[in-house]
């Protein structure tokens, strides 16, 4: 498999060559993917092969915070080992996106996943549907720069799957929805043109929403069952690991990591609430101080609806947080 089939392409290229190391450093460095990330060891993908890689202790003492360590999705400048011994990783080039989690009052922000171009957010129509849920996922995959699109699935147990997609429209309106049914291939089918040109993607979403049936069906194969590599620990033993990049037949690549499993749990805690403040401010001007903000007289917060200084949406999501009255 080449580097290229990865994603790699020119403006990689061009990044690697403007990487400043110190002179004798850059010599017989190569590019490479990081595709599997484990306790002791990278496994990093290069042109037509696949090797065990280490950080260099320069590169450990030079990370400000664990964010700034290599992770998933990740394209380093790489040393081969002369021998049987493990590549050290020598650089990590500037990332075009990345996944981090970052709880509130945790001064350790995680990498999830770097470099994913487009992050389906998936939720299912049988009862998980939770609408403050998709916007924290939201603001989480654009604080990242990647492009969040959401999937809505399981429409096979719904009745009414427009009025779903009429909910999130209305909180975040110009998303792109594709509502699907993740165990139909043909109706999964549609989110294919996302991997084109060779694009990286990636799925969050709860438990049971169907992510690991829409990688399958995305994969064309059971991703976990087949994808395991052999790889060496930092003693240069044997151990079967599981990739956590993943590459299409048909081109592009998923990154599926523990971490994006994880993200489920924090986001349901940690994650801000989605912030009411403005609405807050503008009632303390309501003509009336107990105002509902729903067809009262002289009601601040509808006057800017009205205006089209505020989004309607924006209300609807704050009465269903309880709007002010907890
Ligand atoms: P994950 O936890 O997000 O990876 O979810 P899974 O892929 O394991 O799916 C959870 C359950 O939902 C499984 O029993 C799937 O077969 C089922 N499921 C997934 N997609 C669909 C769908 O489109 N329709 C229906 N009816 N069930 C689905
Ligand atoms: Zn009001």
């Amino acid at each position: 498999m080449t580097l290229a089939a990865l994603g790699w392409n020119e403006t990689w290229k061009d990044k690697f060559g403007r990487l400043k190391l110190e002179a004798p450093e850059t010599k017989g460095l190569v590019p490479g993917r990081v595709v599997g990330e484990h306790r002791t060891h990278y496994q990093v993908a290069i042109d037509d092969a696949e090797v065990s890689a280490e950080l260099t202790g320069r590169m450990r003492n030079a990370a400000g915070q664990r964010s700034d360590l290599p992770g998933v999705g990740d394209y380093v400048a790489l040393r081969l080992s002369i021998g049987d011994g493990p590549a050290s990783i020598e650089a990590v080039l500037p990332r075009a996106t990345e996944l981090i989690r970052k709880a509130a009052g945790e001064t350790r922000p995680q990498l999830i996943a770097a470099n994913v171009d487009t992050i389906f957010i998936v939720t299912g129509l049988d009862g998980d549907f939770n609408i403050q849920r998709i916007q924290r996922y939201v603001a989480l995959v654009r604080s990242g720069r990647s492009e969040p699109v959401i999937v809505v699935n399981k429409v096979d147990l719904s009745k009414d799957v427009a009025g779903a997609i009429a909910q999130i429209e209305a909180v975040e309106p110009g998303i792109t929805i594709h509502a699907i049914s993740a165990r139909d291939k043909a109706s999964a089918a549609v989110l294919e043109a996302y991997f084109d040109g060779g694009k990286t993607i990636a799925l969050i979403g709860s438990s049971g929403v169907g992510k690991s049936t829409l990688t399958n069906a995305l994969l064309g194969r059971d991703a976990q069952a087949t994808q395991e590599v052999r790889s060496y620990d930092s003693r240069g033993r044997h151990t079967t690991t599981h990739r956590q990049l993943f590459m299409r037949a048909q081109g592009g690549t998923l990154i599926d990591t523990p971490g994006m499993r994880g993200l489920e749990l924090w986001t349901e805690t940690a994650v801000e609430q989605p912030n009411f403040e403005d609405i807050e401010a503008l009632a303390l001007e309501c003509k009336f101080r107990n105002c509902a903000h729903q067809t009262e007289p002289g009601c601040a917060v509808l006057a800017a609806i009205a205006l089209g200084d505020m989004e309607a949406g924006h209300l609807a999501a704050y009465a269903k947080a309880g709007g002010g009255r907890h």
